[in-house]
């Protein structure tokens, strides 16, 4: 083989109890249908052969240096405790430092069954795999953290959910696949040890200025409150944000039924397993802090004092709301083209969001043409609107450079349901024309480009997608 991945291996050096070690379940036909050459650049991997690349994605050949295994995890969903879930349809190829010298994971989604698989067949359909290739791509471009995507392998097979339907596996890129889950697991076993052990890694690879695991917590607190930010500054719908779906890191991470708001309103759901919207756009910020008390629960037995790391740890997660509305004001401050803080910015941009609601506005669309100065047609409640254009006006006389700042902020381009749709449709009908379309615009999101204009249209009537789902 010719291909090259400078893998560097650390989480198999974890006890043999963090993970099972297995190759992928080989596939009839792979063929490669998306490949991120430049992120591939940024992790060192030299390869130019399609089939080559196709072998390896698709878990067809094992390259060298690498050391596949399925992470074991466990995880609250919808609120409910699963003791044991884990790398049920994915693999971690191995690690390597990229240009930058930061680790990064490269696993395989999609890649077969695996020891915590459960009742599940392993494997992906194109759908989900270019939905969160096409998300999480776009989400790098809107400067949020997220994993990324660096290939898609058609497997020439066929995947069963209501339908047959083609199967595909997607290479993602983490700076790690440590989830609050992954502490659960062992936590919930008493496996203390295991959670030290966890902890160390954990701090090493991502946050080495932390020197305890209350500095930990903290450190991911702060992560998470800076992600949840940016979610809702771009309008995104995490849509299954589980302990197992949160990560250590900060990155946005498993893409099942994301999606972004085209209307603003802040309790939109569309997750068709979210029957009561617990993860809600406007929920996020809420849910985000129970689930770093869960991280916290996990990490008091490595404390010497139960007691005061209890009392410290319910501090950290108690200040966590506000830090969140920090940051979110701060964005949505950017947003506004506002470059300092006043105390009236809160109401501004409460009093903003409440005739976007009222009104059915669309919400990229909106600050975009607030950034170009023709927002009015936006909004159904023009004299509201006047007198709250009036007041930004008056508020923004103290600030320079807020064109730019606005800009900068507010994207043209999101990835719109209704064409995320289209283009999963047209993408097994076998035209990948709209997928590579929409990677290009959504590459460059604060730039208008000519020709794209259709994909600033929010979905007409009969394209509105009211539900997504999970689509494993
Ligand atoms: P997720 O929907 O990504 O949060 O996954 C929740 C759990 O279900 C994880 O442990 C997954 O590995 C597992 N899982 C989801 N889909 C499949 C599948 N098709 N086969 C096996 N396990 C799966
Ligand atoms: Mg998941």
């Amino acid at each position: 083989m010719t291909i090259h991945i400078p893998f560097d291996n650390s989480y198999a050096t974890l006890p043999p109890r963090f993970y099972t070690r297995q190759v992928a379940q080989p596939v009839t036909q792979p063929r490669l249908i998306a490949f991120n050459q430049a992120l591939a650049d940024e992790l060192g991997i030299r390869a130019d052969d399609p089939a080559e690349l196709a072998a390896v994605f698709g878990g067809n050949a094992v390259p060298d240096g690498a050391l596949p295994l399925a992470q074991v995890y466990a995880g609250h969903q919808f609120g409910g405790f699963s003791p044991q879930l884990g790398d049920g349809r994915a693999l971690l190829l191995g690690e390597v430092l990229d240009t930058s010298g930061k680790r990064r994971d490269i696993q395989l989604k999609g890649s077969g069954q695996t020891p915590y698989s459960r009742m599940g067949d392993g494997r992906a359909w194109l759908g989900p795999v270019l939905r969160e290739y096409l998300l999480s791509e776009a989400m790098h471009a809107l400067h949020v953290p997220t994993t990324r995507a660096l290939a898609a392998v058609l497997t020439g097979e066929t995947v069963y959910r209501e339908a047959p339907l083609p199967g595909a596996v997607l290479a993602r890129v983490a700076a790690s696949h440590i989830r609050v889950g992954t502490f659960q697991y062992f936590a919930a076993r008493r496996d203390i040890d295991a959670v030290q052990a966890l902890y160390e890694y954990t701090r090493a690879r991502h946050f080495p200025q932390a020197d305890s695991p209350a500095a930990l917590l903290e450190a991911v607190i702060a992560a998470q409150a800076k992600l949840v930010a940016k979610w809702l500054s771009v309008g995104f719908i995490h849509g299954v944000m589980n302990t197992d779906n949160t990560t250590l890191s900060g990155e946005t991470i498993d893409y099942g039924p994301a999606a972004y708001l085209d209307t603003y309103h802040p309790m939109t759901v569309y997750s068709s397993i979210d029957a009561h919207g617990r993860y809600a756009y406007d929920h996020q910020a809420h849910v985000i802090v129970w689930n770093m008390a869960q991280l916290a629960t996990t990490l008091v037995p490595l404390m010497p004092d139960t007691d005061a790391a209890i009392a410290q740890f319910t501090e950290a997660v108690h200040a966590m709301p506000a830090l969140i509305e920090a940051e979110r004001l701060a964005a949505f401050r950017r947003k506004l083209g506002l470059g300092t803080e006043q105390a009236e910015d809160e109401a501004l941009i409460a009093d903003l969001l409440a005739l976007m609601q009222a009104g059915q506005a669309d919400f990229t669309n909106t600050f975009r043409a607030l950034s170009h100065g023709n927002a009015r047609d936006q909004f159904t409640d023009r004299a509201a609107y006047d007198a709250w254009h009036q007041r930004w006006q008056d508020r923004l006389t103290a600030e320079e450079g807020a064109d730019a700042r606005m800009l900068a902020a507010n994207p043209a381009y999101i990835p719109r349901n209704h064409r995320v749709e289209e283009m999963i449709k047209a993408a097994v009908a076998g035209d990948m024309a709209p997928f590579e379309r929409l990677m290009q615009v959504l590459s460059d999101p604060f730039t208008e480009q000519p020709g794209a204009e259709d994909l600033t249209r929010p979905p007409l009537t009969h394209e509105v997608v009211a539900q997504t789902f999970c689509g494993t």
